[in-house]
């Protein structure tokens, strides 16, 4: 409800205006012939229309005009009652604090139309004002969020440049892709990892799933539910197919880019060189803990296999030297004959020695010359069964003569070799067989027994120096001569493999192509 002041220095008049205005208006009466004293406090109370006389303005017009300017812009409304005779007394600087006037006697009719007017208008300036304020407040806020948007823009472009440097400075591979193995965007340092063109690209083949290989495929599934659920791929290392069927080793993390989308921005790193040092290094510690068990094969090799010839020699010296005098010529010559062999035994393994420390330092020469392989088989079985005289050796051959250009030499250590285990490692009596055959220019050599045979885990190590199976009991070996048949082997790039089985038998099969050593048939 309006709120009216009332100066009236009538009091006839100030009861019937209270009266008359109190139907429509909260109504406050104050006397201004009272001085301004009583009338304070009543002046500092808000209020919507003043109605005062002369006598009430010449008292108030100061705090009238200072009131108004308050309120600015808000119109806030004064109007004069004054008996029409006084209307030109009135001072330009009382004019300026009054708004309206009505000339008494009052008119009931006319004062409540310019008491209704002088409320509109303070009303309208009041809407006025709310509204501009609104405005106001509108602007304020738009301004706001058009410089947050601003702020984000940029942010956003300043992100935008930073991602399209590192892109494009093709340091590392990037790629954009969706969750479904498909690659929307990718920089030239990605293509050339996977050996695709940009053309590609853009017609869409390229599949980040499609080029990893199956094995690979559960470790991606993971990564997709850490992006879906976290938004990150943490780094990890797998494999991609190039273009040209080899494996590309590569470490790939991310983020999630887009959501709804469900897009994601992952860098692929190219680890080839890191995983060639890893392997590099695997196979430095391999041929290290190899040397090591070589270097404690070989002393244990040393300390049995010489330590027997040498205690022969030196019991039979010691013999010789104490009763030597008194021994008779045979018992002499037996102990001499003894002393001999333990010697040739101690060169022989001193020969095998020198001879696989030649090929572990490449330094085992191949020499081909023609060379008549049947009668060479021949000859080398007779010296074995002159050697071993209850051995039985067959030589079986498929054809009548055979010219090749092989190295005598590496093949004696290859038949000599395999020969002289098949003696050693079957029992005493059992039969050995040599079989020769030759095929589409290959020279197929199987020496067969019917032995101790060999534990399967021993099969693939028995070509290492030193290495002997568990199941050699006391046959005297030093682990060398299938290592010198290995070598001798590849010189002529020939193949060797084992059958065998243990307590029934064993046959190495050696094949030597002869298109390269084949001097005559
Ligand atoms: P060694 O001097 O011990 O005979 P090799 O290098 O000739 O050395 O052979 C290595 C190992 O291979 C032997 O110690 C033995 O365990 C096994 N081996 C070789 N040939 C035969 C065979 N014919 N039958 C059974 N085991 C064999």
């Amino acid at each position: 409800m309006n709120r009216i002041l009332l100066f009236l220095e009538n009091s006839e008049n100030r009861r019937l205006l209270e009266e008359f205005l109190s139907f429509r208006y909260e109504v406050r009466v104050g006397n201004s012939l009272l001085q301004t004293k009583q009338a304070v406090p009543m002046l500092d109370e808000p209020f919507d229309l003043c109605i005062l006389d002369g006598v009430a303005l010449n008292h108030l017009w100061e705090w009238a005009r200072a009131k108004k300017e308050m309120e600015q812009p808000v119109f806030l409304p004064f109007l004069l009652v004054t008996p029409q005779s006084q209307v030109k007394l009135l001072t330009r600087q009382l004019w300026q604090s009054v708004d309206d006037l009505i000339s008494k006697p009052i008119e009931k009719l006319e004062l409540q139309a310019r008491v209704e007017m002088l409320l509109r208008s303070r009303q309208l300036s009041l809407q006025l004002k709310a509204s501009n304020q609104q405005l106001q407040d509108e602007i304020a806020q738009r301004d706001r969020a058009e410089a947050e948007r601003e702020m984000a823009i940029a942010a956003l472009q300043d992100n935008e440049l930073r991602f399209r440097r590192l892109t494009e400075s093709n340091v590392i591979g990037m790629i954009v892709a969706d969750l479904k193995g498909n690659i929307v965007d990718a920089n030239q340092a990605f293509l050339n990892m996977v050996g695709y063109t940009s053309e590609e690209l853009q017609m869409g083949t390229i599949q980040w799933q499609a080029m990893t290989p199956p094995e690979y495929q559960a470790l991606d599934l993971q990564g997709i539910e850490k992006l879906r659920s976290t938004g990150l791929l943490t780094p990890f290392e797998k494999e991609y197919i190039h273009k040209d069927g080899n494996r590309v080793p590569v470490e790939v993390g991310g983020a999630l880019l887009d959501a709804v989308e469900q897009t994601a921005v992952c860098f692929v790193l190219d680890i080839s060189d890191r995983k060639r040092a890893e392997a590099e290094t695997q196979r430095a510690l391999a041929r290290e803990r190899e040397i090591n068990e070589l270097k404690s094969r070989f002393v244990y090799m040393v300390s049995h296999e010489f330590r027997n010839p040498l205690n022969i020699i030196s019991g039979f010296v010691r013999l010789l030297e104490r009763q030597g005098n008194r021994l008779e010529p045979e018992r002499q010559a037996d102990f001499y004959q003894r002393i001999k062999s333990a010697i040739d035994r101690m060169t022989t393994l001193l020969d095998d020695v020198l001879l696989i420390g030649e090929t572990e330092t490449n330094r085992l020469s191949f020499q081909p010359a023609p060379l008549e392989v049947i009668s060479f088989c021949q000859s080398l079985v007779e010296d074995l069964k002159i050697a071993n005289d209850e051995v039985e050796i067959g030589f079986i051959y498929t054809v009548e003569s055979l010219n090749a250009n092989l190295d005598s030499a590496l093949l004696r250590n290859i038949l000599g070799n395999l020969l002289s285990n098949a003696i050693k490692y079957s029992s005493a009596g059992s039969p050995v067989q040599l079989y020769l055959s030759c095929e589409a220019d290959v020279l197929t050599f199987k020496v067969q027994d019917t032995g101790i045979g060999i534990p399967p885990e021993a099969q693939t190590r028995l070509f290492d120096a030193f290495y002997r199976a568990n199941n050699v009991d006391s046959r005297a070996g030093t682990g060398l001569g299938l290592a010198i048949v290995k070598q001798s082997v590849d010189l002529h790039g020939g193949t060797i493999s084992i059958e065998s089985e243990v307590n029934v038998g064993t046959t190495f099969i050696v094949t030597l192509p002869l298109s390269k050593h084949l001097h005559q048939n």
